[in-house]
């Protein structure tokens, strides 16, 4: 099964409730975990789990070089470049490799194979476990853009060989955008982390319509800080028939254990059996 934990707005306890299920799953319930950070603009699961890495790979985007010999001007790739990552002045073609996508296009098309593609680095891939936890993250080069190909990468790598059993934890970036769409693809649930504050509730609106309203996959709520705020969250999930599964209360020790990089199910034990039920519930809902 694969289940992507995700939240609409940043900061909610995304990564807190993610790790704690994978270490209940692991270690309460007997199964198989891989655990994969697809927050590669912010990766902070290695911050709990303490992951000992074992391979690295660097991933990037291939992008045109011109040979300028063999260059007549005639402006054809710049024609089929959908990203306007490529422009031709006169007889000077200009690259801008922040905009390309690598898809090829410009070499394909180029009348005087004038066109390789080199590969411009643009984030690297860490793999290895946390205890019996298979952990894998990609890593976004400071000053890159390309957050997608990174977290396209990081799920090719790590499930090219998925065992049916194996559960799957995928934890999403925060927001709506294309980063989201890679992550949660292919997932068979989705569970949206959210706070019971106007900005939770705005967010937590358009994930849901993204990931429950375009994408089709069954979504859940967990309310993080209950106590704060207000009960619009609540009234909202009742209005659209999205069940919350569950509320972590405001707390101070809960705080604090998230703010020394400790799970909260290793901190305060009684959490375990509670992710372990959430777990369990996610089970039932993601096989109906
Ligand atoms: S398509 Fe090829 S030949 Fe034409 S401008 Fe581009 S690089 Fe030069
Ligand atoms: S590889 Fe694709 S995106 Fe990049 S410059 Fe060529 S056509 Fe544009």
């Amino acid at each position: 099964m694969k289940l992507a934990v995700a939240s609409g707005k940043g900061g909610t306890g995304k990564t807190m409730v993610a790790v704690s299920l994978a270490i209940a799953a692991a270690e309460t319930r007997g199964l198989e975990v891989i655990y994969l950070d697809c927050d590669v603009e912010a990766p902070n699961a290695a911050l709990f789990l303490h992951p000992t890495f074992e391979e690295r790979r660097q991933v990037g985007v291939l992008v045109p070089k011109v040979d300028r010999n063999l260059c007549t001007g005639c402006g054809r790739c710049a024609e089929v470049c959908e990203f306007n990552a490529i422009s031709v002045i006169g007889l000077k073609v200009l690259v801008f490799p922040e905009l390309c996508h690598g898809c090829g296009s410009c070499a394909l098309n180029c009348p005087e194979n004038a066109i390789q593609e080199q590969l411009s680095v643009t984030g690297i891939l860490e793999k290895g476990h946390a205890g019996n936890i298979a952990f894998g993250h990609g890593k976004l080069n400071i000053g890159k853009a390309m957050a997608t190909p990174i977290i396209r990468d990081l799920k090719e790598w790590i499930l090219a060989k998925l065992n049916r059993d194996s559960l799957v934890i995928l934890d999403s970036p925060p927001g709506s955008a294309c980063p989201v769409i890679e992550t949660v693809h292919g997932a068979d649930y989705a569970l949206m982390v959210t706070e019971p504050t106007p900005f939770g509730l705005h967010d937590l609106r358009q994930a849901v319509d993204l990931i429950w309203g375009k994408m089709a996959i069954p979504v859940g709520v967990v309310i993080n800080r209950d106590g704060i705020g207000d009960r619009r969250v609540d009234e909202y999930c009742m209005e659209e028939d999205i069940p919350i599964l569950l509320r972590i209360p405001f707390d101070r020790e809960i705080a604090e254990t998230y703010s020394n990089g400790i799970p909260i199910v290793e901190a305060i034990p009684h959490y375990r059996s509670v992710f372990s039920s959430l777990l369990h519930t996610i089970i039932k809902k993601a096989a109906l």
